[in-house]
């Protein structure tokens, strides 16, 4: 069985950011005919979601987790103040998969895979993996 493994670097410029990391990935996984892809950030503060990416949506989606997770009053945050981060980010959980199919990652018309920076602005890493 064939695998392969890459990986590639998302420069976050917000505290909150979702970014669309869509092409990056197909960039990732030419040469692959058939298989399941995983995407994948090794980070605590960080996530990744596959859904629509237009801008309103974008900003709905920070938005969302502003409100579902309020700053202040978490016991971690006497660490290094960012618990909401830590908890959006398990909230999200750090993969994505999807099907590789005649080459190309299976995604509906508007699905993307949008990177979730709660902790920015940072350096994150992206795995892509098919097997
Ligand atoms: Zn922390």
């Amino acid at each position: 069985m064939i695998s392969m493994i890459k990986e590639f670097r998302i420069r976050t410029t917000k505290s909150r950011e979702v970014v669309d990391i869509t092409n990056r990935v197909s960039e990732c996984i030419k040469g692959v005919k058939e298989g399941i892809c995983m995407v994948y950030v090794p980070h605590a503060t960080a996530g990744l979601i596959i859904n629509e990416f237009e801008p309103n949506i974008a900003s709905d989606f920070v938005a969302f987790f502003e409100k579902l997770v309020p700053k202040a009053g978490w016991k971690h945050n006497v660490i290094d103040d960012n618990a909401e981060a830590h908890l959006k980010s398990g909230l999200v959980g750090p993969h994505a998969l999807m099907p590789v199919s005649e080459g190309r990652l299976v995604l509906g018309t508007w699905q993307r895979i949008i990177l979730c920076d709660f902790d920015g602005p940072r350096d994150r890493r992206v795995v892509v993996m098919v097997r």
